[in-house]
């Protein structure tokens, strides 16, 4: 039992000052022989190494986790050299390894680091199109894995599947030293928030901007900028940030989607979302910006 135990005990990072580097590619096949990173998610939930305070990922061979085998395991990149596969396990029960633990991938946006969350994301949204893209949408005949690229094609049709990403913008728009934060219907507490939707087919994203920001509070921006970017895997989101200022009109909320909306400054702001999201960077950028004294937007005449 105990030699059982030895074999199926997660190994860690042999070396913890390595830095984690974090390869996009692709493999079809899998070797469950093969000591490789294993991300073995229950639904939004992924199994890690407890490490202390901090986690890390799973290294194990594939054939001593029940619920994989060649058909369901998902080749999701490569991490400081090693191989790293995911896999859905639908129980929840089917790992029993020493110091593992679920840890929801949702929450997790203050326990991991940044690349580390990007690197559970993308196994989490690369599952979540295979499983939503088990049979053909146009013929209904099943569809596999291409041999020699990261895409499902129909057996029948030829009808090719490519990982979808939905792309929707986020938005700090600025008046006067302050920033617009709204609450949404969403959101299960009291939390603000920069305003965020989904791109429409044909829409560029600076379209998008003036859209969403005009239907959910009613107002006009310009001097629309590119921040950054954030993958977000719940499902397959991509989120664009961007800044702009205040053009014209007043705050008129779309109580569809939006509770409560206004001009917040840095001393005043309400609750916040956590560290690590792309909402609280455009956030923390624009307090960061007033401490300077930094301001863009012109005083009211
Ligand atoms: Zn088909």
């Amino acid at each position: 039992m105990l030699v059982c135990f030895e074999k199926r005990e997660a190994l860690t990072l042999s070396n913890q000052d390595r830095p984690m580097t974090f390869n996009v590619c692709f493999q079809k096949n899998i070797d469950l022989d093969e000591p490789a990173f294993w991300f073995v998610f229950h639904k939004d939930n992924i199994l890690t190494v407890l490490d202390g305070e901090a986690t890390k990922p799973m290294q194990i061979r594939g054939n001593h986790i029940a619920s994989v085998s060649p058909e369901n395991a998902l080749h999701v990149g490569v991490l400081n050299g090693v191989n790293c596969y995911a896999v859905s396990d639908d129980t929840g029960q089917s790992v029993n390894i020493p110091n593992t633990a679920w840890v929801p991938l949702r929450q997790s946006l203050g326990r991991f680091d940044e690349e580390m969350f990007l690197m559970y994301g993308r196994a989490r949204q690369l599952l979540t199109w295979v499983e939503n893209n088990r049979f053909c949408g146009r013929c209904g005949n099943p569809m596999s894995l291409k041999q020699d690229e990261r895409c499902l094609v129909c057996s029948a049709c030829g009808n090719i599947s490519f990982p979808r990403i939905s792309p929707a913008v986020i938005v700090a728009v600025e008046k006067d030293g302050k920033l617009l934060l709204a609450r949404s219907q969403r959101f299960h507490s009291k939390m603000y928030s920069v305003l965020a939707g989904f791109v429409e087919p044909g829409e560029s994203l600076e379209d998008c901007v003036r859209r969403e920001i005009k239907e959910e509070v009613g107002i006009d921006v310009d001097d629309i900028r590119y921040f950054k970017s954030q993958p977000w895997p719940f499902p397959d989101s991509l989120m664009v940030g961007f800044t702009a200022r205040y053009a014209g009109g007043e705050i008129l909320v779309d109580s569809r989607e939006i509770d409560d909306a206004g001009w917040f400054s840095p001393d005043a702001f309400p609750m916040l979302p956590g560290k690590i999201s792309i909402a609280r960077a455009l956030i923390d950028h624009f307090a960061e910006k007033m401490t300077r004294g930094d301001r863009l937007s012109l005083p009211p005449l």
